[in-house]
């Protein structure tokens, strides 16, 4: 039988672009549908405008850091619109350089929604087209819960790009990266920001110690975090938007018309038309095997709709593993192991491998730990109590680097070159016999003693 296309794709996000571009590069004639910008959450409301509010937030401590280095910083302030619209310039330049990239690998974009017909055919608005191969890459949604009284009263991250003005107070709920991420950011804007979690501590899955440190360090930052509070409500106040926090001792916080609701996603399967496919949903996402293969054997999907490690290079790594597969003539499958990850909070965090506690739960007590908190250099002349914290997890039988993680400016970068030999399956000795780069911070993972 022949099909329109050897590959479809559903969904130009991070994970389907860089696949349809690779299997487009084997000679596959591929086709993609969008409905929405080319780039998906990670380029249009993620990671990358996100990132750029983090630099846009870091100023307010710099002008602070360099007067102990000399300067005297003038009166200064900050406009929102100003910084959101640079922001989106910024996404709408990147829409257009994917659209160059599509085009330049003939790749054929649909510029519609893509619902399964049958297994091999989608409708795309009015259209149909067959394909032999299919990639679900529809990535997912905030979700508000509905367990929270008035929760519809509350944004998510998506709308705060498009905020006109600066909230002068908001409140987050949620202690995962998006509800971190933002309080730090809005914070160092010069909101007033309090941040309420149903637990003891915000990053649930992180290693203990970053959790601590990054939660303490916000809350001397000035960002007021509220834990233990599982009952809350958003009602109307009389100035905005009132938090009523239910429970031994209640409470009300009143706040801007914004509070954010930072509780998670959701896979976007809801309108795709997978009950005319044998493909199998389970909690809500696609079902998929180790060679993201769904229960048809040609349909396949990659990234957060498939709701296993929801970040845009396993995503992009996913879907190229997928294309080197059927188009590029090497079996590969995504290794899982050893994925690092990081929280552009303030201060950053970035960790790879296991956790000191995931650590002890395999290995017992044949594990060392080796922790340094110091105060980088940068911050002894402006006298500023801030601390880098780095932590490793060794096994004790093998010597191997079982988890690395880090608290401080640069966590990101340094964790990214760690990352690396640990998942080389480098050995502590590994670790001391390379020479530091001084003076650094990163140089204290290779002296930890
Ligand atoms: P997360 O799953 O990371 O965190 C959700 C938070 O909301 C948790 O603190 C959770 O609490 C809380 N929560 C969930 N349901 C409720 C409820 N009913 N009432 C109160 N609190 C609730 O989700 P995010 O939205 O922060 O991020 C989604 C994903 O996006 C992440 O998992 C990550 O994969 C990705 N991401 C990655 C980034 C990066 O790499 N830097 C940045 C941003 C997002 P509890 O812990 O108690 O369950």
């Amino acid at each position: 039988m022949s099909y329109d296309f050897d590959l479809f794709v559903i969904g130009a996000g991070s994970g389907g672009i860089a696949t349809a571009r690779r299997a487009a590069q084997y000679g596959a004639k591929v086709g993609i549908a969008e409905y929405d910008r080319l780039g998906g959450t990670c380029v249009n409301r993620g990671c990358v405008p996100k990132k750029l509010m983090v630099y846009a937030a870091h100023f307010s401590d710099y002008f602070n850091e360099s007067q102990g280095y000399g300067w005297s910083v003038g009166e200064t302030s900050f406009n929102w619109e100003k910084m959101i619209t640079a922001v989106n310039n910024e996404v709408n330049r990147l829409n257009g350089i994917y659209q160059r990239m599509l085009d330049n690998s003939n790749v054929k974009v649909f510029e519609s929604r893509g619902k399964f017909v049958d297994s091999h055919t989608i409708a795309i608005g009015d259209e149909k087209v067959t394909a032999d191969k299919i990639l679900i890459a529809v990535g997912g949604h905030p979700v508000k819960p509905d367990t929270i009284p008035g929760i519809d009263r509350a944004i998510t991250s998506d709308d705060i790009f498009h905020l006109k003005e600066q909230p002068k107070r908001m409140v987050i709920i949620g202690g995962g990266y998006i509800g971190v991420e933002f309080a730090c950011i809005l914070n160092g804007m010069g909101t007033e920001v309090t941040q309420v979690i149903r637990s003891d501590k915000i990053l649930r899955g992180f290693d203990d110690d970053l959790r601590s440190e990054i939660q303490e360090a916000m809350q001397r930052h000035g960002i007021r975090i509220l834990t233990n509070k599982p009952k809350i409500a958003l009602e109307e106040g009389e100035d905005g938007i009132n938090l009523k926090i239910h429970g031994e001792k209640e409470e009300t916080i009143a706040t801007d018309v914004v509070s954010l609701a930072a509780t998670g996603r959701i896979p976007n399967i809801a309108d795709l038309g997978l009950e005319n496919t044998q493909v199998e949903v389970v909690n809500g996402a696609v079902a998929i095997d180790a060679y993201n293969q769904t229960a048809e054997k040609h349909i396949y999907a990659v990234g957060d709709c498939t709701d296993r490690i929801n970040l845009t290079p396993v995503a992009i790594q996913e879907g190229r593993a997928f294309a080197d597969t059927h188009f590029g003539g090497q079996s590969r499958q995504m290794s899982y192991e050893n994925i690092p990850t990081a929280v552009f909070s303030d201060p950053e965090a970035a960790t790879v491998g296991l956790t000191e506690a995931e650590a002890r739960d395999k290995y017992g007590d044949a594990i060392k730990i080796y922790r340094s908190k110091f105060r980088p250099m940068y911050y002894t002349i402006p006298n500023i109590q801030e601390k880098t914290l780095m932590k490793l997890i060794v096994d004790t039988n093998t010597d191997k680097v079982l988890g690395a993680h880090m608290v401080g400016d640069g966590a990101a970068e340094i964790i990214q070159g760690v990352a690396i030999a640990v998942k080389m399956g480098a050995t502590k000795a590994n670790f001391d016999a390379t020479v530091g780069i001084h003076p650094s911070s990163a140089e204290e993972f290779v002296t930890m003693r």
